[in-house]
């Protein structure tokens, strides 16, 4: 048989194709100085790759368009986001160098090119290298946000495309995508983007529950739709007769987290009754009427359907540190099944479907959000080279995913810990010399032992000792990675200090 016939013509059509989509989508927010840029890396990543194809059989520079593609439309990044993304694969894959890419573009490409060549080759089946290749990854996190804003991208779309791949290597990109690469998108505030790398590292991993589940959700949609419609109607109603402007809708729950029900809940497909959530999207007049806006919106659900207190999530007042803001409430429906309802504004959806990071500045300086501080805080347990790379990951790893809560120091300031937290792991959040000195802790008042979790809105006052030391037993209940790095290092410290004491002795005699 022949070879298949590859037609030149046509595939360069297809690429300029998807070139022009990119083009379009920079549109708005490109100078022509930046547009100009653009080409200059979109030609260059032609010619660089020119003759080098993708396992399916396509021309490879089709790869980092669409990786650019999804950094610009998905997620709302800026031209050198862009530029940055068509370059990603060129300095490791082809004979473009570096000192070339600063020299035709600037410093700042070439440093986030330089970013994102260093992390790459994460695709190694011993897990300690892959552990430090994470935690490399990770601490590029404070280097420029973008490298990893684009790493995300590139993991996207090689999921995306995931098919033409042998199934060894299927299955290892695809749990390294749950493991590290989805926590670490929803931390970033991309929920649209996680949920996606969520089904398909599942559509991998465990595909035939997969598609038992994707089967079983294309059957039950008329009589969703049904369902979703009558909830609607008087709630529409209601919103309407008070001036509100919105668009309300049903949003079907992702094919991983029914998946994380059935695991690990043990509920049957058929007695999941949350499949879907309602969403209210508003249009406020202004920045500062959407708070009023919103809680106006709850309060005529709640004229209709009974609320759940115990579902009610406010992150208006407290918005999560990866920048979500939105208010969430459970209501009972008439069929006597609880419907969940999350009221937003257009702009709190904007950064809900694409991320904070496209909504905040890129460069150091002053600022002072939620995300930049947990972005100091991890970069200071990652730089600690004392503590094995996979101790790191794991550690890490939780802080990604947790939920958090919102404790008060003495003088009212507010901390953010993870769920679950001690009244250790708040000593450590507010001092890692407080930490380790601490001997027991004031919650509401009330004297309570280290290992004491604290809830929301607890007021913490933290008791020291200089003769306190941290001991082993401390890891035993210390949850955030803060708490247990430092921890861990001063353990490490003492017992070296203990073997050299050990051994002046044994010299001494
Ligand atoms: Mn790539």
């Amino acid at each position: 048989m022949d070879a298949p016939l590859i037609d030149l013509v046509e595939e360069k059509k297809m690429i300029l194709k998807e070139y022009g989509g990119l083009l379009r989508s920079l549109k708005k927010n490109a100078s022509p100085q930046e547009k100009k840029m653009v080409r200059t890396a979109f030609e260059l990543a032609m010619e660089s790759h020119k003759d080098m194809r993708r396992k399916s059989g396509e021309p490879y520079v089709l790869h980092p368009i669409a990786v650019a593609r999804i950094a610009s439309e998905e997620m709302g990044l800026d031209a050198t986001s862009v530029i940055c993304a068509l370059l990603h694969d060129t300095v490791e894959d082809t004979e473009v160098t570096l000192e070339e890419v600063e020299r035709i573009f600037n410093k700042e490409i070439s440093k986030i090119v330089d970013g994102l060549t260093k992390i790459s080759g994460v695709f190694d089946l011993n897990s300690s290298i892959q552990a430090e290749n994470f935690r490399k990854l990770l601490l590029t996190l404070n280097d420029d946000i973008r490298v990893i804003l684009i790493k995300l991208a590139d993991r996207l779309h090689n999921m995306r495309t995931l098919d033409s791949l042998k199934r060894e290597k299927q299955l290892k990109i695809a749990s390294e995508t749950s493991f590290l690469y989805a926590p670490l998108a929803h931390r970033m505030g991309l929920y649209a983007m996680k949920t996606e790398l969520e089904d398909l590292s599942l559509k991998y991993t465990e595909p035939d529950l997969y598609r038992d589940i994707a089967q079983k959700l294309q059957e039950k949609k008329k009589e969703r739709a049904k369902f979703i419609a009558d909830f609607i109607k008087p709630l529409k109603e209601e919103l309407e007769k008070r001036g509100f402007n919105f668009d309300i809708y049903g949003r079907p729950k992702s094919i991983y987290s029914i998946y994380n029900k059935i695991k690990h809940k043990g509920v049957p497909f058929e007695e999941i009754y949350d499949l879907f959530a309602i969403r209210i999207i508003l249009k406020s007049a202004s920045v500062d009427k959407e708070k009023s806006d919103c809680w106006g919106v709850y309060s005529a659900i709640t004229d209709i359907y009974h609320p759940n207190p115990d579902r009610l999530r406010d992150w208006l007042s407290n918005p999560k540190t990866n920048g979500y803001e939105a208010l969430h409430t459970t209501v009972m429906s008439t069929t006597g099944k609880w419907v969940e309802i999350q009221i937003r504004t257009e702009r709190m959806h904007e950064i809900a479907e694409k991320g904070f990071a496209a909504h905040w500045k890129y460069k150091e300086g002053s600022s002072d959000n939620a995300m930049d501080e947990w972005l100091e805080k991890i970069h200071g347990v990652l730089s600690n080279t004392d503590t094995s790379a996979l101790d790191v990951v794991n550690d890490f790893k939780h802080e990604l995913f947790s939920e958090e809560i919102f404790v008060f120091t003495p003088k009212g300031d507010l901390k953010r810990l993870r769920k679950g937290a001690t009244a250790l792991d708040f000593a450590f959040e507010i001092h890692s010399g407080v930490g380790k000195k601490c001997i027991g802790a004031k919650v509401n008042t009330k004297l309570v032992p280290l290992s004491h979790v604290m809830k929301n809105g607890d007021q913490v006052e933290i008791l020291t000792s200089n003769k306190q030391v941290p001991n082993e037993d401390w890891l035993n209940f210390v949850v955030t990675a803060k708490a247990r790095s430092v921890i861990k290092q001063s353990l490490k410290e003492d017992k070296k200090k203990i073997s050299i004491e050990g051994k002046i002795r044994w010299s001494a005699n």
